[in-house]
């Protein structure tokens, strides 16, 4: 098998059912300072030191729950991803404009 770019990098593992976006800062901590790469959620979280929750993900559309093709790959995400993911995206508590 070829090696795919989409591995992850601490454990190898193909992360192509793990794709998602953290917040900017986030990653680059938990990805020493660096842009690209690829981790699985396992490999994050163990960097991190904890579980990753739905704040931790960025407000893009690969993190949004009816996305299922990503480059016209049908994704079927891990069952630990959908988990972090949670309901994502986050609701906003401070938006108070319906009055309906
Ligand atoms: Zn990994």
């Amino acid at each position: 098998m070829d090696k795919s770019y989409l591995d992850c990098t601490d454990c190898g593992n193909d992360t192509k059912n793990e794709y998602y976006m953290l917040e900017h800062d986030l990653w680059l901590k938990v990805n020493n300072g660096r842009r690209p790469g690829f981790l699985c959620i396992g490999c994050v979280e163990v960097r991190l030191g904890r579980e990753l929750n739905a704040f931790d993900f960025l407000d893009v559309p690969v993190n949004q729950p009816e996305v299922d093709h990503i480059w016209k790959r049908v994704v079927l995400r891990s069952e630990r991803l959908k988990d972090r993911l949670g309901n994502f995206p986050k609701s906003n508590d401070d938006s108070d404009k319906s009055t309906a």
